[in-house]
């Protein structure tokens, strides 16, 4: 893996840089301490070191709502490229963030391929930013703190300066198409880039003990922690929108005038009720209780026997936006006994 150097100061410029790839998206701050994932124009309006935007990268792959097709007067369908979000560069992930993408490579890229995930996928670019936790952040017990490998180039900050490392020809290209920015990296950066590994891994205040947490859920399917959630859990679906993973999808027709008709793609929640009502109006998990046990499970018991990892990266974006303050944590600590 190739690593060089960046002084501080020429961050804009390098910004700047990116636009040849792509429309840059950055964590850009709306109002104090909130943060959203937008295009930039000004570069000096990105904030890379924010620890999430509300909502994440996944809508630059599949759009939260997107016209499949539609159907003109004459009985013609035509296929739409409304799903298409174009050359994009992500600037700023963070390692959970960048997991968060290989999950969703798993989902739609694996057994069957997702055509609009694919193309938008081909084209986005990734450049990692190094972050420091707060109190929200666990990715360190879901494993997925650093990122070796799924990005572009990764900026991690040391004392005026980046270490940057390339992981990817096109990040090799990026480097190469502006060799004024970057010097090679020597080894007093990769000593201090260790020592803020070190320091980073000590600062995690939000800890989680996964060692065979899907087994202990496999036992704990009747345990009241469940109806006691389900009572507090509104099922608004706020976690499921906010989620890097998660991505659930409905697929519907709307009528458009005489003759005229589209068809749809929108993001879905499998806390809402509608999403389990099936033909005949059936509804298998009519019960909230349900609802909101299915997604813990999907994500810490199904996931890890399906693809030997849990589909959650510990980024604390459904405990920031919970309305009633349920906190991913602390239900799996009432599962183990530890609360
Ligand atoms: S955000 Fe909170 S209240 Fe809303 S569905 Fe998720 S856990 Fe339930
Ligand atoms: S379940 Fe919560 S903490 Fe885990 S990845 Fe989703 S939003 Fe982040």
């Amino acid at each position: 893996m190739q690593t060089w150097r960046m002084d501080t100061h020429l961050l804009p410029e390098f910004i700047d840089t990116l636009r040849a790839w792509g429309t840059v998206w950055s964590p850009v701050e709306r109002r104090p301490g909130v943060f959203a994932l937008e295009a930039i124009d000004d570069v000096s309006m990105a904030r890379p070191e924010a620890l999430r935007t509300v909502i994440p990268f996944k809508k630059l792959l599949l759009k939260p709502r997107f016209v499949m097709m539609t159907r003109d007067r004459a009985g013609g369908a035509r296929e739409s490229d409304d799903g298409d979000t174009g050359h994009n560069v992500f600037f700023g992930a963070h390692p959970c963030d960048i997991h968060a993408l290989r999950i969703l490579d798993l989902l739609y890229l694996s057994d069957f391929v997702d055509p609009y995930y694919k193309r938008n996928r081909e084209r986005l670019t990734i450049i990692g930013y190094g972050c420091w936790p707060d109190d929200k952040c666990f990715c360190q017990s879901m494993n997925v703190s650093t990122a070796d490998r799924d990005f572009d180039l990764f900026l991690t900050p040391l004392d005026g300066r980046f270490m940057i490392t390339v992981n990817s020809s096109r990040g090799d290209d990026i480097v190469r198409s502006n060799t004024s920015l970057f010097q090679r990296g020597v080894h007093q950066d990769t000593r201090d880039y260790v020592k803020r590994l070190h320091d980073r891994a000590k600062s995690f205040k939000l800890e989680l003990d996964i060692t065979d947490l899907p087994y202990i859920l496999e036992l704990k399917k009747d345990d009241p922690v469940w109806d006691e959630l389900g009572k507090k859990c509104l099922c608004c679906g706020s976690c499921s929108m906010v989620c890097p993973t998660c991505s659930c999808f409905n697929v519907h027709d709307e009528i458009r005038g005489e003759g005229r008709a589209a068809r749809l793609r929108t993001w879905d929640a499998c806390l809402f009720k509608d999403y389990v009502t099936v033909a005949g109006g059936h509804n298998f998990r009519s019960d909230r209780a349900d609802r909101v046990r299915n997604r813990y499970y999907h994500k810490q018991e199904a996931f890890v026997r399906e693809f030997g990892m849990p589909s959650c990266v510990g980024c604390g974006r459904c405990i920031e936006n919970c309305p009633t303050g349920i906190n991913v944590v602390e239900v799996f600590r009432h599962v183990r006994g530890e609360l």
